[in-house]
């Protein structure tokens, strides 16, 4: 599969692994337009456009990090503000370098070995299939007709056996979000055997009324696994800080699959910092409600209608999102096309500044005016 002919030294299943698509570096992009770094809006990897926790910062700052020393490898501080914040016992807490990471860690754990299943909804975050993939194991893609969880075709899925269930909730790139009473229905008519993956990387950005009381669920439910990162809300993508929650027989074997440590001590500090700067994360997800209404109301100006976000990216159908993005690039605008889900129409973009949004649409605006 790949396009050279393929070497000998790869199981069948990893010949079919896709890098990573990267945006060209930003330096190199900045010098081909002409453009200052800093003037490149990145709108394509769902950042948090009010940067980092000022907590978070502060707490940098006056650390005193000897680099030279490894980090404490079971993130002792970090573990014990995560179960008091969330009011779990310690040991139902694993963190790792990002929630892709813990995502990645989940799925060796419990799908490795061989002849192993997995069902999701079919428009699911890809970095769970990637890591399905690493380690051989089958995607039962569950269709999505309205770009929503399907829990009727999930639970149909379930005739096939799946060792695991993985939802995302909002989802990743459709920003689409889940009935809560739904999903408390079908984690009861899943088998204890089964685990669930419970993908909530974009929580914060729920409403009250839409968020699942998935934590309490934890207790009810011994096969369920919640994941959190510190990316998105609390602005520490570059850091790498993610977490799960479960009961600790999942919980202790994704502590013991885990890398030694794996999270800096920087990244540790940070996510402590974060953790308690609520009143960055609510101006966060306050900006982001007023800059998507922004969004969504000029796209809809251009006659580009998107799908109901409840996240920080909306999924906007343009066409062909992979020729919208190149040529937003060329205006310094970074936009993510989706065709690697299967939606070539569509592009995902990213709520940013004001000023970010506004040179978007002007953008918008601009190509698709008649040629004077
Ligand atoms: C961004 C994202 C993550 C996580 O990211 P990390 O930076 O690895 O913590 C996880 N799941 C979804 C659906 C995401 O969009």
């Amino acid at each position: 599969m790949l396009g050279m002919s393929t070497p000998p030294f790869f199981p069948t299943h990893i010949h079919g692994l896709r890098p990573h698509v990267p945006v060209q570096p930003l330096p190199a992009l900045a010098r081909e337009l002409g453009l200052a770094p800093a003037r490149i809006a990145q709108l394509h990897n769902n950042e948090n456009p009010l940067g980092a926790s000022p907590l978070a910062l502060a707490a940098l700052a006056q650390a005193r990090i000897d680099p030279s020393r490894y980090p404490d490898t079971d993130c002792g501080l970090l573990s014990q503000a995560l179960a008091d914040h969330h009011g779990v016992p310690l040991d139902w807490i694993a963190v790792a370098s990002g929630s892709e990471t813990v995502i990645g860690y989940a799925v060796t754990a419990v799908l490795g070995g061989g002849g192993r299943r997995a069902a999701f909804s079919r428009y699911s975050f890809q970095s769970f299939a990637a890591s399905m993939q690493r380690v051989g194991a089958t995607p039962i893609a569950v269709p999505s007709p309205d770009f929503k969880v399907d829990f009727q075709g999930l639970r149909e899925a379930l005739a096939g056996e799946p060792h695991m269930v993985y939802i995302v909730n909002p989802g990743n790139p459709t920003g689409t979000c889940v009935d809560p009473e739904e999903l408390h229905a079908f984690l009861r008519s899943v088998p204890a055997h089964v685990v669930v993956l419970l993908d909530e990387a974009y929580v914060e950005f729920l409403p009250g009324a839409l968020r699942p009381d998935s934590i309490a669920w934890l207790r009810e439910f011994p096969n369920l696994m919640i994941t959190r990162t510190f990316s998105k809300a609390h602005g520490l993508a570059g850091l790498r800080v993610g977490y799960a929650i479960a009961q600790p027989a999942l919980a202790e074997m994704l502590r013991r699959v885990r890398a030694p440590f794996s999270v800096s001590e920087a990244g540790q500090l940070a996510a402590v910092a974060a953790l308690r700067d609520t009143d960055f994360v609510a101006r966060t997800v306050a900006h982001n409600r007023s800059q998507r209404e922004v969004l969504v109301a000029g796209l809809r100006e251009l006659g580009i209608s998107t799908l109901e976000s409840h996240t920080n990216f909306v999924l906007a159908q343009v066409g062909s999102g992979a020729s919208w993005a190149q040529r937003l690039q060329a205006h310094g605008l970074l936009v993510r096309p989706v065709d690697g889900y299967g939606l070539p129409e569509w592009l995902r973009i990213g709520i940013g500044t004001a000023e970010d949004n506004q040179r978007l649409l002007a953008a918008m605006s601009d190509e698709m005016a008649p040629a004077r």
